[in-house]
């Protein structure tokens, strides 16, 4: 996608041609209401704000999704190297709720999504962990896309980095990090970013968060991903992927040609998160150069032809909040906290959060008729 490029149903238009929205210099006093007719803008179109924007759309409210990032779908994230394939995020998913079973279930029949194994290891413990077919980034651009091709009143728009999220007093306006984008004005706001990222948005917009002590306790885990093109399978245990919560140097490895997503053997290493945060300032090669060895005890012989580090500062909470999603401010329109540093945490958590967090912008709008 392009500098802040903009889906809306099927088709690409420039941000030009979307509803106005006020400039920095004027930002409205009057004639604004957080009532009905301004959308709920939704930051981050990872699971959770996709999940959010999918529930308030069916329910004809009007969705302005942003994203900083290139594309959507978050820490569902799918990297190439040529023929080399990997998801660098997320590796599966589980499922424990019949409302998530209900979308996976849309996945696998529109084919993006399926089951990769029953666990890891010599005994796995039969529970499906699934895979995004193609890679779990195509699993989020299923969902966007089914989203603007269904509903005319979602806008996404990605590359668009929120830097305030502003209480004027009749509304709340949203504003963006350089010249990418004018600020959005919304009735409600849904923030779907890690929790530190999010009270680092409001309290930009000198909105208080001092009263959300449970919120400011939420912390993550450092991870750093390795990814390694090989000249050869290093042919890993069935189903081609190592599981091992414990171990001192990586909790999970997988070979993503073994997976069904990449042409070429493509092995993705996640550092266990102390020696992530370990070597979390040190540069690439001193990465590289501290797990050497321990990665190699993995390759079985295969040489390395490509390599790259990928840092997730924020990989998952340590400890979620124990809600599905934190009403931080109700005037003059709701902003809602979401995403997987809520309860249930991970994919299935994050979905979930964003429906909880779009429950929460209905019954205002409701509240209001
Ligand atoms: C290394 C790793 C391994 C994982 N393994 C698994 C696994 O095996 N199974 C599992 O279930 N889960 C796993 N997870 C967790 C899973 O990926 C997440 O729980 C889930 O994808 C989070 O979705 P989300 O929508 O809450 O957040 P995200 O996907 O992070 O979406 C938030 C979005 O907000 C955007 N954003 C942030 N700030 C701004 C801003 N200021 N303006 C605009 N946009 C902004 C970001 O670009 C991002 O796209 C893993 C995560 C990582 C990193």
């Amino acid at each position: 996608m392009c500098l802040g490029e903009v889906r809306r149903r099927g088709r690409r238009t420039s941000s030009a041609n979307l509803r106005r929205v006020v400039s920095n210099q004027h930002l409205p006093s009057q004639g604004v209401s957080s009532s009905s007719s301004e959308p709920t803008i939704i930051l981050g179109a990872g699971l959770a704000g996709l999940s959010a924007a999918r529930r308030l759309a069916e329910a004809g409210r009007p969705v302005l999704l942003l994203d900083k990032g290139r594309s959507v779908g978050g820490r569902l994230a799918t990297r190439r190297m040529g023929h080399a394939v990997f998801d660098h995020g997320a590796q599966f998913f589980t499922v424990r709720s019949d409302e998530f079973q209900t979308e996976v279930d849309q996945w696998v029949d529109a084919g993006v999504a399926e089951v990769w194994s029953q666990g890891f290891g010599p005994d796995p413990d039969g529970h499906p962990r699934y895979r995004g077919s193609s890679g779990m980034n195509a699993v989020a651009k299923h969902v966007a896309d089914r989203l603007t091709d269904s509903y005319d009143n979602v806008t996404i728009v990605t590359r668009t980095e929120a830097n305030a999220i502003i209480n004027d007093g009749e509304a709340w306006t949203v504003t963006y990090q350089g010249p990418t984008r004018e600020p959005d004005v919304a009735a409600a706001v849904i923030c779907t970013a890690p929790i530190p990222q999010t009270l680092a948005l409001l309290r930009a917009g000198v909105t208080s968060v001092e009263g959300l002590v449970d919120l400011q306790a939420v912390r993550y885990h450092r991870v750093i991903a390795v990814l390694a093109a090989l000249d050869r399978s290093p042919e890993l245990p069935e189903p081609g992927a190592v599981q091992q919560p414990a171990d001192p140097s990586f909790t999970f490895v997988a070979d993503n040609q073994a997976k069904g997503i990449s042409r070429d053997p493509a092995v993705t290493f996640h550092l266990n998160p102390n020696l992530a945060a370990s070597l979390w300032d040190s540069d690439d090669a001193s990465v590289l150069a501290a797990i050497h060895e321990d990665l190699r005890s993995y390759l079985n012989g295969a040489a390395v032809t490509q390599i790259q580090v990928k840092r997730w500062r924020y990989s998952g909470p340590v400890q979620p909040h124990a809600e599905r999603c934190v009403v931080a401010a109700t005037n003059p329109g709701p902003v809602v906290l979401a995403g997987d540093g809520f309860a249930g945490s991970k994919v299935e958590g994050a979905f979930l959060s964003g429906l909880a967090a779009a429950d929460n912008v209905l019954a205002f709008h409701q509240s209001l008729a």
